[in-house]
């Protein structure tokens, strides 16, 4: 079957076939890690993890790229503002670079308990600064830049299809800006280097040939992904915020320097929402997934919540939301368990899950079909084979899920030990009492060659 794959660029599904097969080459935008990833960020990872499964299932070697920002994202995506690394060093009393590192790490653990594959590169944008200046010089040297006493800018004006990406207004924002320009010829121009401030020194500030300052933000992205994946590859994706401005601005760049549209399809995954507002850091109040687990909740199952819905549609959280697809997961796991040894997949079965995934990745179709088939009436073995198989794709981790073993309560194995006292002594009334004083805590005593156990009443 063909993958197809809605790409926001041509703003169709279109059929996926890579630049240089097997080839395939994948870029992320990664994580400003100046505080812990919120649970919507971990949605738009979750749908480029599937993506990613997706591409592997068709046998593609697939060479993921995910970059992490560690400077120059301003509070402001009007370059204005403070870098959000360096306030996040002010609430927190720490480094820039330490808060970088620690948060970096926890992004980390939060992607390894939602079984979301590693990338297979991480580059840090503060390990590039090179890379980034060098592509500056490349934008300069084209003509598409100009200088003023903040930093250089990139001048919008001298793209003809500036804005493409997201059908951009540009005339429109020209004529309803007028005011605030500053000294930006346009409202849509942007910073590729920034000074730092006259006077103040920034935690994070390199030498440049037009002074010292830090990248803007867009910029790593085009210099970290051409370094990596060359300057034009197959995919690029984020999350629907990146398309006016950071991807809009990113395909500005490589198009000024390597006169490409930096890749050949455009993803991009819909917002978490709560009542209908965005989920944002920069609000403050945000929920993380340890927030979910000291709730009680697997990671899984939040896994399991984006993965009922289109990763094209918004999906608005809530608790009741959240526990309905914790009790789906859990039924999921009961059956697999249940189901005993794998034997093969059906072919007829798994057919009809790909094809949901290969249809732009309509996860909510495909778990459609896994329970279609643990409710039919295939034989164990190969509902078992068939459901481990998309599981591949899926991520739950449905094969490696065991009951939890009740813990005994200390209580208890005191009574037990009690009992057997009495037995060796022949007091049968006390070891009697002691057995009904055991079952009334819940437990039965089941005497075994290795010695009594006790199991939970059902
Ligand atoms: P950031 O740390 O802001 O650079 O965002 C990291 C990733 O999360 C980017 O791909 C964003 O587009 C994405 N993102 C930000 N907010 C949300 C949200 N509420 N729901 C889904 N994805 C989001
Ligand atoms: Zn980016």
């Amino acid at each position: 079957m063909a993958l197809r794959l809605y790409d926001t660029y041509s703003r169709q599904v279109r059929e996926f076939e890579p630049l240089q097969p097997p080839r395939v080459g994948l870029y992320a935008c990664g994580l400003t890690v100046y505080d812990y990833a919120h649970i919507g960020n971990l949605r738009t990872y979750i749908f480029e993890d599937i993506l990613r499964r997706t591409l592997e299932a068709h046998s593609y070697d697939v060479l993921h790229v995910q970059n992490i920002t560690d400077v120059g994202h301003l509070v402001s995506d009007a370059d204005t503002g403070e870098d959000k690394m360096e306030k996040g060093s002010r609430r927190t009393g720490k480094s820039a670079w330490e808060i970088a590192k620690f948060f970096t790490e926890a992004f980390r653990r939060d992607l390894a308990a939602l079984n979301v594959l590693e990338p297979h590169i991480w580059p840090k944008a503060t390990d590039h600064i090179a890379e980034q200046i060098a592509l500056i010089q490349c934008i300069e040297e084209q003509g598409y830049t100009y200088l003023t006493s903040d930093g250089v800018y990139f001048d919008t004006s001298r793209l003809a299809d500036y804005g493409a990406l997201a059908r951009l207004d540009v005339e429109g924002l020209q004529a309803g800006a007028r005011v605030d320009l500053g000294e930006k010829r346009n409202p849509t121009d942007f910073a590729l280097w920034k000074f730092s401030p006259p006077g103040e020194q920034r935690q994070m500030e390199w030498d440049s040939p037009w002074g010292v300052g830090f990248p803007g933000w867009h910029i790593e992205c085009s210099a970290m992904a051409a370094k990596y994946l060359g300057p034009y590859f197959d995919i690029h994706c984020g999350g629907e915020d990146h398309i006016p401005v950071h991807h809009t601005n990113e395909i500005a760049q490589s198009e000024a320097c390597y006169k490409t549209r930096l890749a050949n399809f455009w993803m991009h995954g819909y917002f978490l929402v709560t009542s209908g507002e965005k989920m944002a850091k920069s609000a403050g109040e945000f929920l993380r997934l340890q927030t979910l687990i000291d709730e009680g909740y697997d990671p899984l199952s939040y896994r399991y919540l984006c993965l009922n819905a289109h990763y094209r549609s918004r999906l608005n959280f809530n608790w009741e939301a959240m526990d309905g697809a914790a009790t789906a997961l859990n039924r999921l796991r009961q059956h697999v368990y249940g189901w005993g040894a794998p034997g093969p997949a059906d072919e007829t079965a798994l057919d009809r899950f790909m094809a949901a995934i290969d249809d732009d990745l309509n996860t909510p179709q495909a778990l459609a079909v896994i329970w279609e088939v643990a409710r039919g009436n295939l034989p164990d073995a190969f509902k078992k084979g068939t459901v481990l198989a998309a599981d591949r794709i899926l991520g739950l981790r449905l094969g490696e899920w065991a009951p939890p073993e009740t813990e005994v309560p200390e209580t208890i194995q005191t009574l037990l030990a009690q009992r057997e006292q009495a037995r060796a002594v022949k007091n049968w009334a006390e070891a009697d009492r002691l057995r009904d004083e055991i079952r009334a805590a819940g437990f039965d005593i089941i005497d075994s060659p290795d010695g009594p156990q006790l199991k939970p009443r059902s």
